[in-house]
């Protein structure tokens, strides 16, 4: 299983040093084969120690230059970041992130080597308008990327679902990575209001290979108890 744990615009560049060593030490006992990541926020990308992955949340797709308020390869080079999040819903929503320019983002990182954590999602209005619906939208969203690549991880994040507390049902889950699994076969993160209370049933399911966790990753006690679990 993957665990993956995205801040969002929470932590600060301390806090996220404290919380790291920490999860260095409470995931010890974890199982092996199992996979940790974080994306703490950009300013608190680093070199830091312990058995799991740092990624960044975002980046443009440039080396460096002028693209103001943004990162780019340089930037995560500097702390030998190879692992990047790209078409998460916040970015696409409210920051107006078009599939052309997640694509572009894409096939930059795709070109420099990235493990790259590939976010799709529906809004709840197609949700509601059926299962072809959610398909038809969410294969929309595979539009300019390249599905064979390597080291590409798909997140599968029902807008409705992310920070509401409102997970979806297994039976969504279930038929939702079913559809998925018919297109990629590259691991399936399930990411929408994952806590510990729903995460055994959560990685049950038949095509989750892993989840995508924001709100319940911010205390390190909730998400190292995930992967405990
Ligand atoms: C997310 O946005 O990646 C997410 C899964 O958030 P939450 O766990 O808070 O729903």
């Amino acid at each position: 299983m993957i665990f993956a744990a995205n801040f969002k615009t929470n932590h600060t560049r301390s806090s996220t040093a404290a919380y790291l060593k920490q999860l260095a030490k409470t995931i010890a006992p974890k199982r092996a084969e199992d996979r940790v990541m974080v994306f703490p926020p950009a300013t608190a990308l680093d070199r830091y120690e312990g058995d799991f992955t740092v990624g960044a949340q975002n980046a443009y797709p440039v080396q460096n230059g002028a693209v103001t308020g943004e990162i780019g390869l340089e930037q995560l080079e500097e702390f030998d970041i190879r692992t990047i999040l790209i078409g998460h819903s916040e970015r696409r929503e409210l920051l107006g992130e078009s599939q052309e320019m997640v694509a572009k983002k894409f096939s930059f990182f795709k070109e420099h080597g990235f493990e790259i954590i590939y976010c799709i999602g529906e809004p709840l209005e197609v949700r509601e308008a059926g299962e072809e619906a959610v398909k038809a939208y969410l294969f929309a969203q595979f539009e300019g990327i390249d599905l064979s690549y390597e080291k590409l991880i798909v997140a599968y994040e029902p807008i409705w679902a992310i920070g509401t507390g409102r997970s979806a049902t297994t039976e969504a889950i279930a038929s939702t990575h079913a559809a998925l699994r018919s297109k990629v076969t590259v691991p399936l993160l399930y990411g929408g209001s994952v806590k510990p209370a729903n995460i055994t049933e959560i990685t049950a399911i038949d095509n989750v290979d892993g989840v995508l966790v924001g709100s319940a990753s911010l205390d390190v006690e909730s998400f190292s108890e995930m992967i405990l679990k």
